[in-house]
């Protein structure tokens, strides 16, 4: 008994159910063979309930008896529906829209522009992925091509200054500056820098400012100042020039290890 309820079937899908509803239908049709059909539009009916409905819907009352055979068709132009003959002709030339179709054309057509849409949607999504990595691959490619120019600055400043303190100070100088920025930005004084102030410590090598150029500091007011304007400060540019510092610095330090250990053997020799 528990599954009682279960197995027997909703009320409206019962056999007597629908036997019923056949029963009503039969009852309510018009007369064998024949339909109403309104005068005003040309909907076709074969129950007295619909038609009902229809003169309720569309203030249509003017009902015909009619022996048309049902259509299935939908105006091209609008979203008309015509059920008989009549209701098409009627829209014919009321509307002037001279295209119909039935409704499976209609629905083939509407699905048929869902896919087409789905697809530009989809062509388009990736181009514009093709178009980001581009942009992305060139990004790329200039920062690779920046960082090879800063790498060969630091090597020129490396030739030119011969004192290991020297070079050690040019360096340290360079990544001072290059960490103030990146830690804060939005402070002027760090991208701003009186060229006197630092041209001694870079040991005078036009190197280091090129390197200062490269990370998109340039020289104003008569050559007085190197600026880093706030938009032009470019994390990934400092990042690369951070990379490149360190590098040279680990090179150094590795150079002086060996040159101390040299130092150290001559001295144990003698
Ligand atoms: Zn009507
Ligand atoms: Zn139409």
């Amino acid at each position: 008994m528990i599954f009682r309820g279960i197995l027997e079937k909703p009320k409206h899908e019962t056999l007597a159910y629908r036997r019923r509803c056949q029963r009503e239908e039969r009852k309510s049709r018009v007369m064998e063979g024949k339909k109403l059909q309104c005068g005003e539009c040309g909907f076709l009916s074969n129950t007295v309930g619909k038609a009902e409905e229809h003169a309720k819907n569309y203030c249509h009352t003017n009902f015909i008896l009619s022996e048309e055979q049902f259509i299935d068709q939908h105006c091209c132009s609008c979203p008309t529906h015509c059920n008989s003959p009549m209701a098409l002709e009627l829209h014919r030339k009321r509307s002037d829209h001279s295209e119909y179709e039935d409704t499976e054309a209609k629905l083939r057509r509407e699905e048929a522009r869902r896919v087409e849409e789905i697809l530009a949607k989809f062509i388009k999504a990736e181009e514009e992925i093709r178009i980001l990595m581009e942009k992305e691959r060139r990004a790329n490619t200039r920062l690779a091509i920046k960082q090879q120019e800063m790498r060969s600055c630091l090597d020129s400043i490396k030739q030119s200054l011969k004192f290991v303190e020297q070079l050690q100070r040019a360096f340290d100088t360079l990544v001072m500056i290059v960490k103030n920025v990146v830690e804060k930005p939005a402070e002027e004084k760090y991208r701003r820098i009186r060229i006197s102030a630092i041209e001694k410590r870079l040991g005078y090598v036009e190197a280091g400012f090129k390197f200062l150029e490269l990370c998109k500091f340039e020289k104003v007011e008569r050559g007085e100042f190197l600026v880093l304007p706030y938009y032009e400060v470019e994390d990934e540019l400092l990042e690369a020039a951070n990379v490149e510092l360190t590098q040279a610095l680990g090179e150094i330090s590795k150079e002086q290890g060996v040159t101390g250990q040299e130092d150290m053997l001559k001295r144990g020799k003698n």
